[in-house]
């Protein structure tokens, strides 16, 4: 089964540790290409605990994706089990695996937006957790009290690979 892999990279600034608080509950923002005439999507939002009886009584799938164009339809599910917190390297900007997705029938994912993600949060360099706000773009920054030091993430880039 073709499974892709979502890696992200991003600037970090007194940061140790970025994670999801729910996985199961996090909505992925996506856009997803179809594989027999290549039409991408619009965004669309992918859940975990998202269950939709797949066509032809073949179980359930996290999402049913049908291509505008051609109508041909295909499936993709989260792999909740891959999920992996982000560990800040000082060394940073290398992509890190984040989680896995299975995709069938040639839907094959693009890309995806973390704007306006909900339920994301970060471990400052104090031990501070803080949510991270991404509500307004790629970016977010507050105030480490405990460090007496500002505390950030930048330049969220993310990219898709298969595994
Ligand atoms: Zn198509």
């Amino acid at each position: 089964m073709p499974k892709q892999q979502l890696q992200v990279r991003f600037e970090a600034e007194n940061v140790a540790e970025v994670y999801i608080d729910d996985v199961e509950d996090f909505s992925w923002k996506i856009k997803v290409k179809c594989g027999s005439c290549n039409t991408e999507s619009d965004f669309i939002f992918l859940q975990a605990n998202e269950q939709v009886e797949q066509e032809g009584s073949r179980g359930v799938t996290n999402l049913l994706y049908k291509c505008t164009f051609c109508s041909r339809s295909g499936s993709i599910d989260v792999d909740p089990k891959s999920y992996k917190p982000i560990q800040v390297d000082s060394a940073g900007q290398k992509y890190q695996p984040l989680i896995t997705f299975e995709c069938r029938k040639g839907v094959e994912i693009v890309s995806w937006d973390p704007v306006g993600a909900q339920g994301v949060s970060c471990k400052g360099s104090s031990g501070t957790t803080f949510e991270v706000d991404l509500s307004e773009g790629t970016e977010w920054s507050d105030y480490d009290q405990e460090e007496e030091q500002s505390i950030g993430i930048y330049k969220i880039e993310s990219q898709l690979v298969k595994v």
